[in-house]
């Protein structure tokens, strides 16, 4: 049995933003057609916010909040594209790259189910991933108001 690599370091993000109708629903950097989307002072992109904090966690390095303030007003409806690309250029600047992701998303509306492949599709391309080392799951709160989306994100980093 070979031991684990000492190199491999482990990351964990988390994220919640209020629904409210009529908002944009943009998750992992898709538009998704919901009648219901995140609040936020950027694009509410919880999956790019959650996901982004689990690389920085893994990487050492400060979290999305302190990189990118909600106070910030050049950052009001920011595409949430960019604080993932700044993190992974924030990432290679320390030789470190992702290896694996794996994200749950927790609401009731929108559905996931008929967008998880896409969702995962398009995670894997801006991390430059192969889809299977990507993997986004669906969850309901069964009994929730539905007023909520959470995610919670795990990422796996290790030398370039
Ligand atoms: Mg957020």
């Amino acid at each position: 049995m070979t031991s684990p690599d000492p190199h491999l370091r482990i990351g964990l993000g988390w994220d919640a933003h209020r629904l409210e109708p009529g908002c944009p629903c943009r998750l992992a950097g898709v538009d998704l057609p919901s009648d219901v989307g995140p609040v936020g002072h950027s694009d509410g992109d919880a999956v790019l916010h959650a996901l982004c904090d689990a690389l920085l966690g893994a990487a050492g390095l400060d979290d999305l909040g302190t990189l990118f303030p909600d106070t910030d007003p050049s950052l009001a409806g920011a595409d949430s594209g960019r604080f993932l690309a700044e993190t992974l250029r924030l990432l290679a600047k320390r030789g470190l790259r992702p290896i694996s992701v794996d994200l749950v998303v927790i609401c009731d509306r929108p559905r996931l189910a008929p967008h998880r492949a896409e969702l995962r599709r398009r995670l894997a391309e801006r991390l430059g991933l192969a889809a299977d080392r990507v993997n986004l799951k669906g969850k309901t709160t069964e009994g929730g108001d539905g007023g909520r989306l959470e995610v919670q994100a795990v990422a796996l980093v290790g030398p370039i």
